[in-house]
């Protein structure tokens, strides 16, 4: 007897058993089937078939029907679905839910294969009068033949198109089988260390490797990726490659389906579920040449996989946070080992991680270290706010070579990671502050709006006139981008600027606009927030302002110091791109810190030398291995109490050290209050090991109706 071992979408660490349906074949392993659960008949996935069950014969029910015939999912995929779901301790039926896109998880059925929709020409004119809808389609198809599952389409477009081919106006077809993907147009000569990048990952292509290109922002890393992805397509395979911001999708896709001149697909989350589930149909039918996405894209099927590339791999956004808890750049380094294709990962400021595994030869390295061609590498400097103090975080130094590199048609890029105008507002007598009523944490001023907001928990509220407390006045105490800015307009009367953040960008459009205005250099100034730091690329900014490094020279978390690393050589990149030196302005209140002399001394590598060591001599990750229990409830002392009750329950397990329960380090947020357990241990059997027990103990506490807790393997922050 054939028992189907079903994933079903429900916050629970198991599979499911189901005979299979009275009618029917067999759904195989990564068939979707409809299965009565409870008083829900949820759509499940099949991951695998059993002879036998653990449930007694009796009480196992059939399926109620097979939802398809072929698998949606391989093998492969279904494995790593089955290995994340077991190495971040999260439900499996939650883990596909993840990786299917919405419409697929509701059991409509798999996309037909697209057709293809071609104009005859422009629309006659008589058309134009009598049916309006008839011309405005062949208008729309003059510009070029559709795919019948392009959004652009206007509603209803089928009907009329039959109309319209009744007439020979139009004609609706197949797609024509894919032409080959070779006629990938030549990139620039690429210099030897390229070559040699290029080479490394040809020889490992048909078996899995994994591999670090670790180059300098500008080296050319991009390039690399063209060439090997060039040849991957020409062998007829696929190209997966992981991007950690939206933001930065447009300009790669633009980039890949240009020089690959073959079809993209884009996969993340700003897109529509049609849109997405188009890309997911392209890429699993084998249709997409190059699947460029965000996280959730390391899930997309693939009909013929080569190779995996992970952009920026060292990026915090690479992590998924709410629902399922994963690492998307370590799940792309499975993904590619259980596909048995290679995996390239690029960065000009690898984690410690990566670099560590490069270290133990686990990941095969290659560097990029210079710039093609004549760009320079950029001058850094410090600017000791010590002795040249800033006034709304401007420095004497700073002004003056701003003044600079203005007059000599430069453009200028200042960073700031925090939006508002202020983030605090407190009484000038009384010393009251503004604080959020949900959390701990200050209310950010954001003067253009008028309006106090919090960037916890997104809680926003009017300004008081005065002190609630004392009726003195309020002032607002240090400075955010929009303070910036309006500092700057005073400095630097008639000149362009701008300004990037998540206030400034929430119109659709907006950020694509900004860049471009820098780019074409209408925007002399562009002020912004991490938004800017990634990826883009400005060739005409000569000078770099860092407006304040020591948010991350002091931060409680052990990766602080790594984040703030990465964010000043990322930023620092932005400068003197073309054939103009650029220069880099750091403002800082601790100019002899080590952390930044080593960066100055020696740039990332040699900062990151001492961090592993500093990491290696504390225990830390790499070199130990951790998972956070978070909870949190509703009252204060909850989460607390369930943790400390949860580490009681727990004893002492083998290998693994239990820190805790501690308050979070912010303990109330968005009106919960927040507790946390660590574990650490040397090695990750026992971790997980660990792990499995609490889930077990966890559900048994009279205080988990009470709380909500999650698992998170390999923690990000401690936050
Ligand atoms: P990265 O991805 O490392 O930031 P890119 O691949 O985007 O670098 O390259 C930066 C710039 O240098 C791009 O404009 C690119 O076209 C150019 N470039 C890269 N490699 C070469 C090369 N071998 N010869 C000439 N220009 C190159
Ligand atoms: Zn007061
Ligand atoms: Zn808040």
């Amino acid at each position: 007897m054939t028992i189907l071992r079903v994933a079903v979408d429900a916050p629970l660490d198991t599979l499911f058993d189901y005979l299979p349906p009275a009618t029917g074949p067999l759904p195989p392993p990564g068939a979707r089937v409809r299965v009565p659960f409870g008083r829900r008949r949820p759509v499940g996935l099949v991951i695998e078939h059993a002879d036998a069950s653990e449930l007694a014969a009796e009480r196992l029910r059939p399926a109620l029907e097979s939802l398809d015939e072929e698998p949606l999912l391989d093998g492969g995929l279904l494995r790593l679905l089955a290995w994340t779901a077991r190495y971040y301790h999260e439900a499996p039926g939650q883990v596909v839910a993840a990786a299917l896109p919405a419409p697929l998880r509701q059991g409509k059925p798999l996309p037909e294969p697209p057709l293809r929709v071609s104009g005859k020409g422009p629309p006659p004119e008589s058309l134009a009068r009598r049916a309006p809808r008839q011309a405005a389609l062949l208008e729309l198809l003059a510009q070029g033949p559709r795919r019948s599952d392009d959004p652009g389409l206007p509603a209803g477009w089928r009907a009329i198109a039959a109309r319209l081919a009744g007439r020979g106006l139009v004609e609706v077809e197949p797609e024509p089988a894919a032409p080959a993907w070779d006629a990938a147009l030549p990139g620039p000569r690429l210099t030897s260390a390229q070559q040699a990048a290029v080479a490394g990952i040809l020889g490992d292509l048909g078996g899995f490797a994994a591999r670090l290109l670790f180059g300098i922002t500008g080296s050319g890393k991009t390039e690399v990726y063209l060439a090997a992805a060039a040849e991957c397509l020409r062998r007829g395979q696929q190209v997966l490659v992981l991007v950690p911001e939206i933001g930065l999708t447009p300009q790669l896709v633009e980039r890949f389906s240009t020089r690959l001149a073959a079809p993209v697909a884009v996969l993340h989350s700003g897109l529509g579920a049609a849109g997405r589930l188009a890309a997911w149909t392209d890429a699993r039918a084998g249709r997409a040449a190059v699947v460029i996405g965000t996280r959730s894209a390391v899930f997309a099927p693939l009909a013929r996989p080569g190779l995996v590339i992970i952009d920026e791999e060292h990026d915090p956004s690479l992590r998924q946070h709410e629902g399922v808890r994963y690492s998307g750049r370590d799940l792309a380094v499975m993904r590619a080992s259980l596909a048995g294709v290679p995996v390239l990962l690029g960065s000009a400021t690898p984690s410690l991680e990566t670099l560590a595994h490069a270290r133990q030869g686990r990941y095969r390295l290659d560097r990029l270290p210079e710039r093609p061609g004549t760009a320079r590498h950029p001058t850094v400097t410090l600017v000791d706010l010590r002795r040249h103090p800033a006034t709304e975080g401007l420095s004497g130094p700073l002004l003056r070579a701003m003044g600079g590199h203005l007059e000599r048609d430069g453009q200028v890029l200042l960073f700031l990671n925090r939006r508002g105008f202020a983030p605090a507002l407190f009484c000038s007598s009384c010393g009251w502050v503004a604080q959020c009523r949900h959390c701990d944490a200050r209310y950010t001023w954001h003067r253009r709006a008028g309006r106090l907001r919090c960037h916890h928990c997104g809680h926003d509220t009017g300004l008081p006139a005065a002190c609630p407390e004392c009726g003195a006045d309020l002032r607002p105490a240090g400075e955010g981008t929009e303070r910036l800015e309006e500092a700057l307009a005073r400095h630097f009367p008639g000149v362009a600027i701008a300004r990037i953040d998540r206030d400034s960008t929430r119109r659709r459009g907006a950020v694509d606009q900004i860049l471009d205005d820098v780019r074409d250099g209408r925007t002399r100034i562009l002020v912004g927030t991490q938004m800017m730091a990634k990826g883009h690329d400005f060739p005409g900014v000569t000078l770099v302002g860092v407006i304040n490094a020591d948010q991350g020279l002091f931060g409680t978390d052990f990766r602080a110091g790594e984040r703030l690393a990465q964010t000043l050589v990322q930023v620092a990149g932005r400068a003197g791109r073309a054939d103009r030196p650029g220069e880099v302005l750091v403002q800082t209140s601790y100019p002899e810190h080590p952390l930044l002399q080593r960066l100055l001394a020696g740039g990332y590598e040699a900062f990151a030398e001492a961090a592993l060591e500093e990491r290696e001599t504390a225990g830390w990750p790499p070199y130990s291995h951790l998972a956070l229990l978070r909870a949190e409830a509703a009252r204060p002392g909850l989460a607390f109490e369930f943790l400390q009750q949860l580490r009681q329950a727990l004893g002492r397990p083998a290998d693994v050290t239990v820190l805790g329960p501690a308050p979070a380090p912010m303990e109330k947020r968005g009106g919960r209050w927040r507790a946390q357990l660590l574990l650490q241990a040397a090695r990750r059997p026992a971790l997980h090991a660990a792990l499995d027990h609490c889930a077990g103990v966890a559900s048994e506490l009279p205080l988990a109706r009470k709380v909500r807790w999650f698992t998170e393997v390999d923690p990000q922050d401690l936050f």
